[in-house]
């Protein structure tokens, strides 16, 4: 036996004689995974978070490893450009088998019609994590097993952990728990930079200060990818002329920071930031501090939400804030609804189009807004199945536990309208994640953090600014914290300008630090 399954992945084997098999148990007994013959070696992304690997490796037959460390080998990857390659090419095909092949150590047993069980499966799917879904709708044979287990409706979805644990509607934050996800994160020494928010921003503030050898910890509320991980094609990103989604551009952003050493926290909200002497601490939601000699806040944005009262019934059983394959599958040959005329709505409409029988697009305004990208105006304007109407604003939602209809109110007659829709996506525009921030941070009038020159002499003298210097350009009013991306007051509202400024910021912490 070489690694157990569910233990944290701590070596890697080559094999140079013999043969290793990847198992895990199943109701047959066991399942192989993978079979490894000379030449070939063990690991996959697990390899580089610590995290716990979801194979038990054992030798199949008499032979000879070379075993490495994961130090070792996290060392190898950053040194030897060829290695590497190697390595991340097979960690990542390998997770993507896995995933595609629901070859994991997560069962859900819920419906996909439960806000619950949409809530877990986003949250393992945007983590990269393989589980494998048991729909109670479809499996009369399951219910009988949970009523034997005196599982109740309110308890479920129900996930089961490694064949061992099993967690009644659980939240995110306590299936990273069981799953270990941040065990191997040591949460007390003083980083050089804490980074909230694993958005396209925050993820490429890790990429470049762990490449630029920071000690650089990332802390996310869900999971990897922010807004953009809720997209089904982002087409105007640099060097993806095919388009790529927001999951799969996140992931691999997330591979690549913790290539170059960076740590990822994943279900940890930052609930304050202790900014009243240094090093600064970001307080968890779990009561855990963690000290930082710099920190930069890339927390995006939030959908804003439809100003419905029923709302809360139908979100995630009929009203969705994304618009992914997932979401798309829930209403293939159906009519929906998007809500909006920005880039997301738009993107949403013509994303939708492809399954669904109809798209309605209600626009509160007169049109399309300017910001709109031209090809996605082009686009809806050509599909025979987007149907867009004007000064139009949804007023009802109403079902029995899903979504059953919508009402909408053409503005300039005043009539009301219900149709039999079972589908509604809200993309109205977001509004900044700031308000754990308490009064830290000087922000605009709209609650998005004010940087650099944005920062007027008055804001500079109401947060008593120390230094000789002014603020750096992505500086906020409190020196060595930045603000990166969709929070930033005056951002650009992209994939790619969230990016950018997410090097920008590591030139100036790095000046910072050595001050
Ligand atoms: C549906 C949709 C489609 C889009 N399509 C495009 C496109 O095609 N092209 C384009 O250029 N742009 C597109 N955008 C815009 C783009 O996604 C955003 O500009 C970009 O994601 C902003 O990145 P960010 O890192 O600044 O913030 P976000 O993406 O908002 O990420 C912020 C992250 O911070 C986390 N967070 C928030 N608060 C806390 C906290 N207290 N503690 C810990 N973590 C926290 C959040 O969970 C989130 O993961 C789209 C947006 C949407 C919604």
């Amino acid at each position: 036996m070489l690694v157990q399954a569910g233990e944290p992945v701590a070596r890697l084997f080559v094999v140079v004689d013999g043969r290793i098999d990847g198992v895990r148990p199943s109701d047959a007994g066991e399942d192989l995974v993978v079979s490894l013959g000379p030449g070939m070696f063990t690991g996959e992304v697990t390899m580089l978070s610590g995290r716990r690997g979801l194979a038990q490796i054992r030798a199949a037959a008499a032979g000879e490893v070379i075993e490495v460390v994961r130090d070792d080998l996290l060392a190898l990857i950053q040194a030897d450009g060829e290695l590497s390659e190697i390595f991340m090419r097979a960690f990542i095909l390998r997770r993507v088998e896995l995933v595609a092949r629901g070859v994991g150590d997560v069962v859900v047993l819920g419906s996909s019609h439960c806000q619950g069980t949409l809530r877990i499966r986003e949250f393992l799917t945007r983590n990269g994590h393989p589980y494998t879904m048991v729909d109670l709708d479809r499996d009369a044979g399951v219910e009988a097993v949970l009523d034997r287990f005196h599982v109740s409706a309110a308890d479920v979805p129900v996930v089961i952990c490694r064949c061992e644990v099993v967690l009644r509607n659980p939240t995110t934050h306590q299936i990273a728990d069981a799953l270990g996800f941040n065990d191997a994160i040591d949460q007390t020494h003083v980083r050089d930079l804490v980074i909230v928010g694993a958005g396209p921003s925050g993820l490429a503030a890790a990429v470049y200060g762990a490449s630029e050898g920071l000690d650089v910890l990332v802390v996310e509320s869900t999971a990897p990818g922010g807004q953009a991980g809720s997209s089904s094609r982002i087409e105007n990103y640099l060097g993806f002329p095919m388009g790529i989604s927001g999951q799969e551009l996140a992931g691999r952003a997330y591979t690549q920071a913790e290539k170059f050493g960076a740590q990822v926290m994943i279900a940890q909200d930052a609930t304050r930031l202790a900014c009243d002497r240094k090093p600064y601490a970001l307080e968890m939601g779990d009561g855990q501090r963690l000290p930082a000699r710099s920190v930069i806040i890339a927390t995006g944005a939030q959908y804003r939400r439809l100003p419905i009262d029923s709302l809360p019934r139908f979100e995630g059983a009929g009203v969705y804030y994304a618009a992914t394959f997932m979401e798309a599958q829930l209403c293939a040959g159906e009519e929906v609804v998007v809500v909006g005329a920005g880039n997301s709505a738009g993107q949403a409409a013509v994303f939708l189009a492809q399954t669904a029988r109809r798209v309605h697009m209600l626009i509160r305004s007169g049109g399309l807004a300017d910001t709109m990208s031209r090809y996605l105006i082009l686009r809806i304007e050509d599909h025979p199945a987007i149907v867009r109407h004007v000064q139009t604003e949804i007023v009802s939602l109403e079902g029995n536990g899903h979504l059953e209809r919508v009402g909408w109110r053409d503005n300039p007659s005043g009539r009301i309208e219900t149709h039999g829709i079972r589908h509604v996506f809200a993309m109205t525009g977001a509004v900044p994640s700031t308000r754990w921030l308490g009064a830290c941070l000087a922000l605009d009038a709209k609650g998005f953090i004010k940087t650099g020159p944005d920062l007027s002499p008055e804001d500079l003298a109401t947060a008593r600014w120390p230094l000789a210097r002014p603020p750096h350009l992505l500086e906020t009013s409190l020196p060595g914290v930045f603000a990166i991306g969709d929070v930033r007051a005056g951002s650009l509202k992209r994939v790619a300008s969230a990016v950018g400024e997410g090097s920008i910021a590591i030139a100036a912490v790095h000046q910072v630090l050595h001050e």
